[in-house]
């Protein structure tokens, strides 16, 4: 079978053997660790438009909130006591020099506060959407070090068919080139199960990956958002929870050494997608740190999932994993393409309180 086929084939057993083939690889490569991201969703103001989001600016109905340094400061800190040893700052898209400027000086405070005791402090994931060259590289030089930016769909149509006319494919790639140009680790992804999606599409997304060199990959189920114009739509080619498990799978047969988020979209559509998101070949968690009055307006898509660290720790053992609060998890294809040895970025003594 090719790619398009095992996408589209439904029997469960072979869905099974995808699934423990990629997990024997992952195990191979990368062990049962399981790399923490503690996510703060700063803020949801946004001005982009995307037919699949509740962020988008159309959204009317959603209170918009905008964390403050010392908010992100004090989460920070909690995140570093619990034991989590790398953030993701993610926020609707805002672009201004005014937010670059307040998202570059968080990072340099949170690197410089975080380090103090001599440790490695926190590794820093941003996802702030599209940004000029310069943008992207004053926050490489404030400090961080990974990027997520996903494609949405590598199928230009398809893209063209969710975003506004005034969001164009060709400047999506063009982030990507600066951010690994600048020397970000830099993470793309697809949302699985969009209307008009097809396994076509999908293997082609897989192709996307492998072509671009990626260090990083975000996939998730399209979960349709009720105050979105995509409010009912409907994939009848494909589920998208199974979809996304294969999706993940071959990611991880044809890119063994890349750093692969099991998403909160897909433990939100079934209370096995972190168990089996992980078995598939998943090897990234990021627990949600957004204060709690805020999670509801963080509305990418309705009825988000939040599980306690605790939950999610419980839930990976019971799948064989063990989450690496000693360490950074940096992406290992990052450091082979650009032929340096792995750093070693472990916190020193029991990173673990509480
Ligand atoms: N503004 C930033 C980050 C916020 S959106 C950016 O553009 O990168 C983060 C991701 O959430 C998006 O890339 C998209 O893939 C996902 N997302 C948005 N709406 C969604 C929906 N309805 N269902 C599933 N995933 C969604």
């Amino acid at each position: 079978m090719n790619v398009q086929e095992i996408l589209a084939d439904p029997d469960p057993r072979n869905l099974e053997s995808l699934i423990s083939a990629s997990e024997q690889l992952r195990l191979n490569n990368l062990g049962n660790e399981v790399y923490l991201r503690g996510l703060i969703e700063f803020s949801n103001r946004c001005r982009c438009d995307c037919l699949y989001c509740g962020l988008r600016k159309s959204n009317r109905e959603i209170h918009r909130y905008h964390l403050d340094q010392e908010q992100i400061m004090e989460l920070a800190r909690a995140a570093q006591v619990r034991g989590l040893p790398s953030l993701a700052l993610q926020s609707g898209e805002i672009a201004t020099s005014r937010e670059v400027d307040f998202v570059a000086r968080v990072v340099e405070t949170l690197r410089g506060e975080s380090s103090r005791d001599g440790s490695p402090g926190l590794g820093i994931t941003l996802s702030l959407g599209e940004l000029s060259y310069a943008q992207y590289q004053r926050l490489f030089e404030a400090g961080a070090h990974r990027y997520l930016l996903r494609i949405e769909s590598s199928d230009p149509q398809l893209f063209r068919s969710i975003h506004p006319s005034t969001q164009v494919y060709e400047r999506r790639l063009e982030c990507l080139d600066a951010l690994k140009d600048i020397g970000y680790q830099v993470g793309t992804g697809v949302m699985i199960g969009l209307p008009g999606q097809t396994p076509e599409h999908l293997a082609a997304d897989l192709a996307f990956f492998v072509d671009r060199d990626i260090d990083m990959l975000g996939m998730g189920p399209f979960i349709a958002h009720p105050q979105t114009p995509l409010a009912r739509a409907v994939n009848e080619m494909m589920d998208p929870y199974t979809t996304t498990l294969k999706m993940l799978a071959l990611a991880r047969l044809f890119m063994p050494d890349i750093n692969m988020v099991v998403s909160t979209a897909l433990q939100t559509i079934d209370p096995w997608g972190l168990r089996q998101g992980l078995r598939a070949g998943g090897n990234v968690i990021m627990p949600i740190l957004t204060p709690e009055e805020c999670r509801p307006d963080y509305s990418l898509y309705i009825d988000k999932q939040f599980k306690s660290l605790d939950l999610l720790e419980e839930e990976a053992a019971g799948a064989g994993y063990r989450l690496a609060f000693d360490k950074w998890g940096d992406s290992h294809h990052y450091y082979r393409r650009r032929g340096l040895s792995y750093p070693d970025q472990r916190m020193p003594g029991e990173n673990r309180a509480g």
